[in-house]
């Protein structure tokens, strides 16, 4: 058996699938500003911007600084755009790397200037207009604090943006203030005509899938680039590029009464076959999901999580399964022959969403890229 302890395979091939898919849905004009903070929602950040930058993307959007240099180490002459706050006394390596720096307030525009101008460097920025999210932004109703930043010598403006904060839900009133959000970037987008405010983008994966009429410069799409779109999104020809997979390590007959894992929280009353999985809460499988009867598959079939997820392993009933063997593997996420589990049923049993379940696979879980 030449197989790792716990991996996903990372479908890059499945990537470019996924970037047609928005291309085909957005407007010609409108490009497409790939988020690949956090490791690429824990896909890697090396491979899924190369891979990406071969499928025709150009321009990055990350979290942090960090992220933003490690883009530029890959790709000498893409717009890499920091979605985050940045600490002022990094404002020489954001001019070094050519980086693009949100500003989102006053007081954070004072400081970088002054930073920029001790350092004798020019910073490339874009407005983050806050229009619903209450997050980070200037208040899109401020347009006269907004129109000072034109002033700034040692600014430069590339472009204003803002983002959704319930365009993956269909409830009337969602819809509602996803709209209202809308109205506000446009009418602050028109109080600013006349200045030369650069780029525009608003949409996230949800609002690129349900509102795919909007017309902006840019769509910035982070989960949907890896094929697994969260919340109530309409139906789009995504393929998930993470499977998530582990080694069986042990088999044995547990005979009825006794327990099994941790807290004694299973036991039957008839002997049953539990097979060992070396996957754990560790590896980014939730540890939520204990006592939840999880579904996972083994040679196409599915069996159940039986007990605790521990932090680095799991069992699982095999009983039922035709022709099991330790030299199985574990199909957690992902399919196997005919059968398939969606990230998305995952997370929503943990209590979460994709976005959040595919980060935490980054940890310590092999990755292997095909
Ligand atoms: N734009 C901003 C400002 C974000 O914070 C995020 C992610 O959290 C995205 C775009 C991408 O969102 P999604 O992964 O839902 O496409």
């Amino acid at each position: 058996m030449n197989r790792p302890r716990a991996w996903v395979d990372i479908h890059l091939d499945r990537l470019n699938h996924n970037v047609q898919q928005i291309n085909a849905l957005i407007s010609k004009k409108t490009k497409i500003m790939a988020v690949v903070k956090a490791d690429a929602y824990g896909h890697g950040l090396e491979q899924i911007t190369l891979s990406l930058h071969q499928a025709g993307v150009t321009s990055f959007a990350v979290a942090t600084l960090e992220e933003a240099i490690e883009v530029r180490g890959l790709l000498p002459f893409a717009d890499i755009l920091i979605l985050g706050f940045t600490p002022v006394q990094n404002v020489y390596q954001l001019a070094r790397h050519r980086l693009i720096q949100t500003v989102f307030s006053e007081w954070y525009v004072k400081l970088l200037a002054s930073a920029a101008c001790s350092a004798r460097v020019m910073i490339k920025v874009e407005i983050k207009v806050d229009t619903g999210m209450n997050r980070i932004g200037f208040a899109y109703d401020q347009t006269n604090v907004i129109k000072e930043l034109f002033s700034y010598k040692d600014l430069r403006v590339n472009g204003i943006y803002s983002h959704l904060s319930v365009a993956d839900s269909f409830k009337p009133e969602d819809l509602a203030y996803t709209q209202v959000q809308i109205n506000r970037y446009e009418l602050c987008l028109k109080e600013l005509d006349g200045f030369s405010y650069g780029r525009t983008h608003l949409q996230n994966s949800a609002g690129i899938i349900n509102q795919s009429h909007l017309q902006f410069d840019y769509v910035r799409p982070g989960i949907m680039l890896f094929g697994i779109p969260s919340g109530e999104v309409k139906e789009v020809d995504l393929k998930p590029i993470l499977e998530l997979k582990a080694s069986i390590s042990m088999i044995k007959i547990v005979k009825a009464e006794e327990y099994v894992g941790y807290g004694r929280i299973v036991n039957f009353n008839e002997p049953r076959k539990i097979a060992t999985v070396s996957i754990g809460y560790a590896d980014g499988y939730p540890r939520s999901l204990s006592g939840k009867a999880v579904p996972v598959l083994v040679n196409g079939q599915y069996a159940r999580i039986i007990g605790s997820v521990c932090m680095d392993q799991l069992m699982i009933d095999v009983t039922n399964i035709v022709g099991v063997s330790e030299e199985d593997q574990v199909v957690l996420i992902g399919t196997s022959q005919t059968k398939k589990i969606m990230m998305s049923t995952i997370a929503e049993k943990a209590h979460t969403i994709t976005n959040d379940l595919a980060c935490q696979f980054s940890l310590r879980t092999v990755r292997l890229y095909t």
